[in-house]
C-alpha cells in the first residue's frame, strides 16, 4: 500500500516517540480502491498535549483540541492528526454529549460510522480490520459498524452520507442498513442543513447518483419536502415517458459530475406541478414552469444554505432551460451576451440531459443542440461579452454627440449593445457614434 513520504515521516516520529500510528477513514478506503485519497487523517494513541510535544520542531495548529485534533505541516502539507476517542452518549440525534479519548485502535474505530471508513493501516503495513471492511470494499458494499438502527440513531446525519457513500463510490448498501436508513430518515430533521447540503452536493455528483436518487427518495424528502410534488406527478405529455421525478433524476445522470449542472437538472422542472393544465390538445401543458422552478428552488436553496453565488448560477440555469434555442450566429450572440459566462459554459449541458430524459423518440433532438453548441463554443471563444459599460462610449460622449436627456442616454446605450452584439456595429468609439447618426438617433 503506498504512502506518501510526507504522511510516513509523521507517522514514524509518532512511533519512534513511542505512541502507536495509523492512517484511517476515507484515506485507506480510496487507497485501497485504487484511488488517489484527496486528504490523509492519522490517528493515534498520543493526546494532543503529547502530539505537539512530538512535533516541537515543526508549527502544529489546534484544529479542536477538545476533540483531539492537531494538525502539523509536514515538508508544505498541513497533515491532521487525531487522537483515538469514543464517542460518549448522543443527546439529539447528533452531538455526542462528550468525547473521551482511549489509548486503543479497536475502541476508536467501533464509533465510525461504516465498514469501508473503519480500517487502519500503520507505517510499516499491519492492518486493523475488525468489522470486515476490506471484505465489504472488495463486494462494494456499504455496512454500518455493528447495528444501523442504533448508529444512525446516535447520528442522524449518517443516513446522509450512507447513501453519498453508495452514489460516489457507487456501491451497495447492505439490506440491515439500508432498511434502518428508511425508517430513521425522518430523524434528518435534526441535522444542520449546511451538513445536510455538504453530504446531498457529494451525493449528487456521485456516479451513481441516478440510482441512488431514485432508490432513497423517501431519505430526500425529509431533507428537502419541496421535491415530494414531483414524485409520481403524471405529466400527461407524449415527450415525456416519466413521471416529473424520475425525468429530473435521468436528467441528472445525463449531466456531466458538475455541481450546479446536476443541481439546476434535479430542481429544473420542480416547478411544473404548480403549472401544470391539460390544453385544448388534451395534452399536459406547464407554461411559465421554468420561472417557477426558478422561485422553487431558490427558496430550498436558500433553506439548505446554500451560497449566494452557487444558487444564482443554479436559478438563473433552470429559468432558461426550456428556452428554444436557434442555431444562427444572431440568435447565438444575442443568448452569449445575455447570460453569465458560468451559465453559458453550462446552459448546452443542460439542454442535452434534459433532452436525453425524455421519450426515446426524442432524443435525436441533441444532434441539433449539439451543433448549436458547436457554434455557440465558437462564439463565445471569439466574442467578449458586452454591457453598457464596456460600451467604447460613455454618458460623456454621448452628451458631446448632443442627447442631453439622462432616460435617453440609457435607451441609446441598450440599443448600442444590441447594435454591437447583433454585429451591425464594431464595438469602437467612431463606430458607434456614426452607426447612431445612420440610424439617426
Ligand atoms: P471523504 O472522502 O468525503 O472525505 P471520509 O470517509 O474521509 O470521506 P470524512 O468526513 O472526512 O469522510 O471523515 C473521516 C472519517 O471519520 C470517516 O472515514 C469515518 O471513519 C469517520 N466519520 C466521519 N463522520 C462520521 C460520523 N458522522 N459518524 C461516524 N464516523 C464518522
Ligand atoms: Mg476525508
Amino acid at each position: 500500500m503506498h504512502i506518501p513520504e510526507y504522511i510516513n515521516k509523521v507517522l514514524l516520529r509518532l512511533e519512534e516517540k513511542g505512541y502507536e500510528a495509523y492512517i484511517v477513514g476515507g484515506c485507506v478506503r480510496d487507497t485501497l480502491l485504487g484511488r488517489v485519497p484527496e486528504d490523509y487523517d492519522i490517528t493515534t494513541n498520543a493526546l494532543p498535549v503529547e502530539i505537539k510535544k512530538c512535533f516541537e520542531d515543526k508549527k502544529t495548529i489546534n484544529i479542536g483540541e477538545a476533540h483531539g485534533t492537531i494538525a502539523v505541516v509536514s515538508d508544505g502539507h498541513v497533515v491532521e492528526i487525531t487522537t483515538m476517542r469514543v464517542d460518549g452518549e448522543y443527546d439529539d440525534n447528533r452531538h455526542p454529549r462528550n468525547v473521551s479519548f482511549t489509548r486503543s485502535i479497536e475502541e476508536d474505530l467501533r464509533r465510525r460510522d461504516f465498514t469501508v471508513n473503519a480500517i487502519a493501516i500503520s507505517r510499516t503495513g499491519y492492518v486493523v480490520d475488525m468489522f470486515g471492511g476490506i471484505d465489504d470494499i472488495k463486494n462494494r458494499v456499504i455496512k454500518a459498524v455493528g447495528n444501523p438502527y442504533e448508529r444512525f440513531g446516535e447520528d442522524a446525519l449518517r443516513i446522509m452520507r450512507c447513501i453519498r457513500f453508495a452514489s460516489t463510490l457507487g456501491f451497495d448498501i447492505e439490506t440491515k442498513t439500508s432498511d434502518a436508513a428508511h425508517s430513521l430518515a425522518h430523524t434528518l430533521s435534526c441535522v444542520s442543513k449546511e451538513r445536510i447540503f455538504t453530504e446531498f452536493s457529494k451525493l449528487i455528483c456521485g456516479k451513481n447518483a441516478c440510482g441512488i436518487l431514485l432508490e432513497y427518495k423517501d431519505i430526500l424528502c425529509s431533507v428537502i419536502p419541496e421535491i415530494r410534488s414531483m414524485i409520481d406527478f403524471d405529466q400527461k405529455n407524449i415527450h415525456h415517458a416519466f413521471d416529473v421525478y424520475t425525468h429530473s433524476v435521468y436528467a441528472v445522470g445525463n449531466c456531466p459530475q458538475d455541481l450546479p449542472l446536476r443541481l439546476a437538472a434535479f430542481f429544473h422542472d420542480i416547478g411544473k406541478p404548480d403549472c401544470f393544465f391539460i390544453g385544448e390538445d388534451g395534452q399536459g401543458h406547464f407554461y411559465g414552469h421554468a420561472s417557477k422552478s426558478a422561485e422553487i428552488t431558490d427558496k430550498v436553496l436558500n433553506n439548505l444554505k446554500v451560497s449566494n453565488k452557487l444558487k444564482d448560477l443554479v436559478t438563473e440555469l433552470i429559468k432558461i432551460h426550456d428556452r428554444d434555442i436557434v442555431n444562427t450566429q444572431k440568435a447565438l450572440r444575442k443568448l452569449w451576451n445575455n447570460i453569465s459566462p458560468e451559465t453559458a459554459e453550462r446552459i448546452f449541458p443542460l439542454k442535452i440531459a434534459d433532452t436525453l430524459a425524455l421519450a426515446p423518440e426524442y432524443h435525436n433532438r441533441t444532434e441539433y443542440l449539439s451543433k448549436a453548441q458547436e457554434a455557440f463554443e465558437e462564439i463565445k471563444s471569439a466574442t467578449s461579452q458586452i454591457r453598457e459599460n464596456t460600451l467604447a462610449l460613455n454618458g460623456r460622449d454621448l452628451m458631446e454627440y448632443g442627447i442631453a436627456d439622462g432616460k435617453e442616454i440609457g435607451r441609446i446605450k441598450k440599443l448600442l449593445v444590441e447594435a454591437v452584439v447583433n454585429g451591425e456595429a464594431e464595438n469602437r468609439k467612431q463606430e458607434l457614434l456614426n452607426y447612431l447618426k445612420k440610424i439617426g438617433g
